[in-house]
């Protein structure tokens, strides 16, 4: 069975994801970080994105693993090496929108997802898996939160990598990938009808879980 979490940036959705997974004993897959692992792919190689030729053979190469043997956490390997906090970078956070807007990453990687989840019980977290991944799933949530307590988050993530970066420039990157997420033509950024909406502006970790699961048990 697979559960949808989607949402922006920072409201918590891997977190949640994570910790819902370990208490229903299910696996979590973060489609972000496969589109992250994608950007850096292309920028390592010098790759000229407006370039779908370049792009698709590029695509065609790419060894991208999810190692999900660990119980806390999904490796992200590249040619077999973990990459996964190099694409947590700044970096790769500011060019990530761009890069997964393209309509040859966009299907790669559906592809993946849709395999990866179909013989298993995970819980899916991203933009567009309640509405095109996995659009018959039978729970879907949409996460949501306050633009100063999802930029306080960035922060504390871009801390756990050693980066420096002020809050005024993480609201604007958070604006900047809302608005290029949602706007884009395929897929975008939307919250599927069915999904239940929860705010997390003023929630623990917790309490989102909480909220979540409670659901799950009821219907
Ligand atoms: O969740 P995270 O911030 O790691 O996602 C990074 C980026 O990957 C998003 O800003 C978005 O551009 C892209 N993404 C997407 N579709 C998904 C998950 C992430 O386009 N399902």
């Amino acid at each position: 069975m697979v559960i949808t979490i989607d949402g922006p940036a920072g409201v918590g959705k891997t977190t949640t994801a994570k910790r819902l997974a370990s208490k229903l004993g299910y696996q979590y897959l973060d489609t972000g970080a496969m589109y992250r692992a994608v950007t850096y792919f292309l920028r390592k190689n010098f790759i000229d994105i407006s370039s779908e030729v370049h792009v698709k053979k590029m695509l065609d190469i790419l060894n991208l693993e999810l190692d999900f043997t660990s119980d806390d956490e999904i490796k992200v390997l590249l040619d077999n090496v973990d990459i996964s906090t190099l694409i947590r970078s700044k970096e790769i956070t500011s060019a990530v929108s761009e890069v997964s807007a393209i309509k040859a990453v966009r299907e790669k990687m559906v592809k993946i997802q849709k395999d990866t989840a179909k013989n298993g019980n995970f819980i899916v977290e991203g933009r567009d898996i309640g509405t095109v991944v996995f659009p018959d799933a039978k729970y879907k949530f949409f996460l949501t939160a306050d633009y100063d307590v999802r930029a306080q988050r960035r922060l504390e993530d871009f801390k756990r990598v050693n980066e420096e970066l002020n809050v005024n420039k993480i609201k604007q990157d958070l604006t900047d990938r809302d608005q290029y997420d949602s706007s884009r033509k395929l897929s975008p950024l939307k919250q599927a009808k069915d999904a239940i909406v929860i705010d997390t502006s003023t929630c623990t970790i917790d309490d989102q879980v909480n909220q979540i699961f409670k659901h799950i048990e009821r219907n």
